[in-house]
């Protein structure tokens, strides 16, 4: 199964996608996760991505969809993925459909984190200064005011692409803003009814 989860910045979708690859045996591609890696090792990729993440603009999308497309070749992808802040422009969504359509594949559901902004906001405020309380150094694009700035790219790049999977009627919503484990069961319940896609050979066997 390949599920995307979809939300703003700060929305849980990382602690979500981590219980879904627990829970249903997906691998859990984050392109955050990726690109913070690359950064910290100091890779080719890394260094062209550093300053942006750093300052909460999106990185150029050949890199990131170059990215997705060598990662979903690896072994643990075989039996599905969800993909976590990707895709994030409606260019990465219709290159993700490109991709998965060479290889007789497509995105299953759409798992979209409704949550309020002023909500956000003020945890990401209260994380920062937890964070910071604890003598810890706060993740760079976490500081408030560059926080503002991801919610603003959000919703100039990001939303848009809400009606490509629209018009593909997969998208299914789930309320961000309930505790974790409600979230968490709201995803369980969307992904149980997701009928699994039939593979060429099932379909021509049974018509
Ligand atoms: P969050 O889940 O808090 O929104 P992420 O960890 O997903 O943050 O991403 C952190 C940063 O990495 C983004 O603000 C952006 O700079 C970069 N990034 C991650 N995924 C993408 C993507 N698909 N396209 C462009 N930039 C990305």
């Amino acid at each position: 199964m390949i599920i995307v989860l979809f939300g703003p910045p700060a929305a849980g979708k990382g602690t979500q996608a981590k219980r879904i690859h627990e829970k249903h045996g997906v691998a859990h591609l984050s392109t955050g996760d990726m690109l913070r890696a690359a950064i910290a090792a100091g890779t080719e990729t890394g260094k062209k991505a550093k300053a942006l993440v750093e300052a909460g603009h999106l990185v150029p999308d050949e890199i990131v969809v170059g990215i997705i497309a060598e990662r979903i070749t690896a072994k643990d992808c075989a039996s599905g993925f969800v993909l976590d802040g990707f895709p994030r422009t409606v260019n990465q969504a219709v290159a993700l459909d490109t991709m998965l359509a060479g290889k007789s594949l497509a995105v299953d559901v759409v798992i979209v984190m409704a949550v309020d902004e002023a909500t956000l906001i003020k945890r990401v405020e209260n994380r920062a200064a937890e964070t910071r309380a604890k003598g810890e150094p706060v993740r760079a694009d976490d500081d408030p005011e560059t926080f503002k700035k991801r919610l603003a790219v959000y919703k100039a790049e990001t939303a848009p692409i809400l009606p490509h999977y629209e018009r593909q009627g997969k998208i299914k919503r789930v309320d961000g803003m309930k505790p974790m484990d409600e979230v968490t069961a709201q995803i369980d319940a969307v992904i149980a009814g997701v009928k699994p896609r039939k593979s060429w050979l099932s379909k021509w066997l049974t018509g």
